[in-house]
């Protein structure tokens, strides 16, 4: 086929992304498509995928997304009438220890209240369903009887069709080289063949989405991993029809290949492909064999499935793959560019995934707006320091071993890091600091002791629990202090920045100068798209404060509500200032020791602000509280932090002054029952289930974002009610994501937890759906899935109750 020179919509490349992407676009309508791909159509990854397709994800969204796939496959062959090599073989996948069993058990019960149909065996059955498994020393594991397989190179072939049938052009042989833009809008697309005009672009160009991100200035953080799997010659016992296998604390895979075993997996330390840049002409090609770093997956599967000792093995392919800083896959419009979609960096799950993720990209390019919460792969989550190509590297050794590494809860990742830090970092890991990482910033998780040595991973409760709870009681009885330096801070400024923020934000901006306040930034369906404190630190300037995660986000929405017209400006100012959090009924009176400034109630209301003296630095103080109780924030010029903090800790020791961390901080706000963005607040939740309509303004004198939704879902039955719960024994510790019972049936799910001071046990805050979500609950008995065991707490409306 020739050229055209105008489309619609172009997308870029022809692997099973680009061909999901263009089926669903036909299937919304939109016919004037044109997919290039500089080879033919699978010629890069996905020609040489394994073909596993699986359902089970850690959330609702991506279950269904899942779900979704399964189904599409299963009648795609039916619709085009090419083969798909879809069979519903169902998967099998086997436990080692105990901790394994239990981390299925809590993702059956998860599977089950998002509908997918799961059960939990013993060990005996799972050999029954894969008879060549060795059994002797398995714990049990899951039976997800509707996962299955297919040729992932005829399921692409067989999307390519349903497009091509509803007008989508497709032209291979044809490598897009540039792109062309206006204004900060996509216009079109350049190849040797000539440039052809868009309205919208589509990077599904899997490996190569960072390369090719970069020639419009796109961040598409992914690095290709040397990826492998062996195929054996018949096995006797193997059909067709052999459930797909995972044995995970061995790293492996298995599914049936011609009458043999295709065998591969995750090894924890992968190997990276360090190329760069990947060439065009890498098509149809794989690496060579590396028989060294297979072995520990070659011992693994020999000793689980010991046909292998003998079976001929006919081939060990090594293809390389894309992975991302976090595991999981990137899709939605680039903040750097608008109309520029990406739907790449599958980590290994392209073919499961690209049925729902390209159903996905595809609604949000027709609908304008993410159709649903796709946070956890929304390419707005990366910084701008995931360009970089050692921490790419160094990541993705990391991350490809994600896939089947047991995830203890509260898991940090390794790599790359410290990299981005507070200017108090070092003084604080002095100070027996334990870092997590967000978004590359390095954050205290806690304080331990000298003595205190790793404290090993466990699914109980935690080796650093009265460490937190020592942080917990200084914040409660005396004063500690969060460095929350890695906040989010983006300011906005000019003549129109009032009606800007007016028009995105649900509550009142129009606030006297030093005043602050918290809102939310709805979207049209009146759901959280960010909720955030905004400053006015001068009539026509604004801080906005949001969380670490979200920056790129935040200014992304911020900017893109922003009309041409308009007189407002906005900039990322995150590392310009520190925060540092001083909490706990003696927090005023440290301050006191170190400012001349009146900050009592009446000098400093609450949700005010006022630039004070401390020390000898200028910091400004605002009368704010996340974790509930009094306390101060203290926006401080980066370059006086330092001193801030000496001050600060110099003054407090004989106050009880402690150092605390994010897990002390994390739970204490959920005992206050305020909630994060991410966790209980997102896209799809609106203020009336979140239980934050008083920070809603419907009546303001103007119009924002999300208002008229909210007016429609005002008085109308809830689909789902942010409660609190509370644990009834101290010794069960829930950590987030646990289902919810009522009378054994699931009813919702945790959104976060963590240890209660005032409960002596967990609290956690919970959605809970249908009748649940109906009910007043005030002490309701529901029960928590604990790993497998039910285990008794009360559920909250208010927590705890007015008395
Ligand atoms: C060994 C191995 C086993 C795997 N097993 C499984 C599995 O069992 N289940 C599963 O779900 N996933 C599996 N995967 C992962 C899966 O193969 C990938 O996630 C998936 O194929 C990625 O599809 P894609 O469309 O994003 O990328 P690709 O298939 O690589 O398609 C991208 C296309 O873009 C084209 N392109 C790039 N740049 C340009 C340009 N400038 N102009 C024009 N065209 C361009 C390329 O030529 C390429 O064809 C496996 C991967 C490997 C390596």
């Amino acid at each position: 086929m020739s050229l055209p020179t105008h489309a619609r919509i172009v997308i870029v490349g022809g692997g099973i992304a680009g061909c999901s992407t263009a089926y669903h676009l036909s299937r919304m309508g939109e016919a004037d498509v044109l997919l290039l791909e500089q080879g033919k159509l699978t010629c890069g990854t996905t020609w040489h995928a394994a073909g596993l397709i699986g359902q089970m994800r850690p959330n609702r969204t991506m279950t269904q997304m899942s779900k979704y796939g399964i189904e599409l496959y299963a009648g795609l062959e039916a619709e085009t009438g090419l083969a798909t090599g879809w069979k519903q073989c169902g998967s099998v996948n086997v436990a080692a220890t105990p901790e394994r069993m239990k981390v299925y058990a809590k993702q059956a019960a998860l599977a089950r209240s998002f509908g997918v149909e799961v059960e939990l065996i013993d060990a005996r059955r799972a050999g029954e369903l894969y008879p060549l498994l060795r059994t002797d020393d398995l714990v049990g594991g899951l039976w997800i009887p509707g996962d299955g397989k297919a040729n992932p190179a005829d399921l692409t072939m067989s999307l390519a069709k349903g497009a091509r049938q509803r007008g989508v052009k497709v032209v291979e042989d044809i490598e897009v080289t540039g792109v062309l833009t206006e204004h900060g809008r996509v216009t079109g697309v350049r190849t040797a063949q000539g440039d052809v005009r868009c309205e919208i672009l589509v990077n599904c160009a899997g490996q190569w989405a960072r390369q090719f991100g970069a020639l419009a200035g796109v961040n598409v953080p992914l690095y290709s991993a040397e990826h492998f799997y062996i195929v054996t010659d018949r096995i006797a016992g193997v059909h067709p029809m052999l459930p797909v296998m995972r044995d995970p604390d061995g790293f492996i895979y298995y599914k049936e290949e011609v009458g043999g075993l295709l065998m591969g997996g995750f090894e924890p330390q992968a190997k990276p492909w360090a190329v760069d840049p990947i060439p065009a002409t890498f098509q149809f090609q794989l690496l060579g064999e590396d028989w060294d770093q297979f072995e520990p997956l070659m011992t693994n599967a020999m000793h689980r499935t010991p046909c292998l000792e003998t079976a001929k093995i006919k081939m060990l392919l090594n293809g390389p793959e894309s992975f991302t800083p976090d595991g999981n896959f990137i899709l939605g419009e680039a903040p750097e560019l608008h109309n520029y979609f990406v739907a790449a960096g599958f980590n290994s799950a392209g073919i499961a995934n690209s049925g729902g993720a390209g159903r996905l990209i595809s609604e949000w390019i027709v609908g304008g707006e993410a159709p649903t919460d796709l946070w956890e792969v929304d390419i707005r989550r990366f910084g701008a320091h995931t360009a970089n190509r050692r921490l790419l590297s160094e990541r993705t050794g990391e991350t490809l071993g994600l896939h089947y590494a047991m995830r203890w809860p509260r898991h940090e990742l390794v790599t790359a890091r410290p990299l981005r830090t507070s200017p108090l970092y070092d003084l604080l890991a002095a100070k027996g600091a334990v870092f997590g990482a967000k978004n590359g910033w390095e954050r205290a998780n806690y304080f331990g002791p000298p003595s205190a040595g790793t404290v090993e991973p466990g699914l109980g409760r935690p080796g650093w629990l009265d460490w937190v709870i020592a942080e917990q009681r200084a914040t409660r009885e005396t004063v500690a202090l969060y460095d929350q330096s890695s906040f989010g801070k983006l300011l906005l400024q000019g003549r129109d920045a009032l009606v800007v923020l007016q028009r995105l934000c649900a509550n009142e901006i129009d606030i006297a100068v030093d005043a602050m306040v918290y809102t939310a930034l709805l979207n049209e369906r009146g759901g959280f798209e960010s909720d955030l404190t905004v400053i006015r630190v001068a009539a026509e300037r604004f801080l906005i404060i949001t969380g670490s995660a979200q920056p790129t986000r935040d200014m992304d929405w911020i900017q893109r509500h922003i009309a041409p017209a308009e007189h407002a400006f906005l900039s990322d100012v995150s590392a310009m200032s520190a925060v540092l959090s001083l909490m706990g009924p003696k927090a005023r009176e440290l301050l006191a020791r170190v400012s001349p400034d009146d900050l009592s109630p009446q000098g400093l209301k609450f949700s005010h602000t006022r630039e004070i003296d401390l020390g000898f630095a200028r910091v400004r103080a605002a009368r704010m509280s996340y974790v509930g109780g009094p306390g101060f924030e203290l926006h401080v010029p980066i370059e006086m932090t330092r001193h801030v903090y000496l001050a600060l800790t110099a003054a407090g020791s004989d106050l009880g002054l402690r150092d605390a961390g994010y897990y002390a901080l994390d739970a204490l706000r959920i005992e206050a029952g305020r909630r994060a963005w991410g966790a209980e607040l997102g896209p799809d939740e609106t203020p009336f289930e979140a239980g934050l309509a008083y920070a809603i303004k419907l009546d303001k004198p103007v119009e924002f974002i999300g208002r008229a939704a909210l007016h429609r879902l005002q008085g109308q039955a809830l689909r789902k009610k942010l409660v609190t719960i509370v644990l009834d024994a101290a010794e069960h510790y829930v950590w987030g994501g646990e289902t919810v019972l009522v009378d054994g049936a699931p009813v919702g799910e945790l959104t976060s937890a963590g240890w209660s001071p005032k409960a002596n046990a967990c609290v956690a805050l919970a959605y809970l759906r249908g009748d649940a979500a109906l009910q007043a609950h005030a002490g309701t008995r529901v029960a928590i899935d604990l790993w497998g065991d039910a285990v008794a707490a009360t559920a909250w409306d208010r927590w705890p109750p007015a008395t």
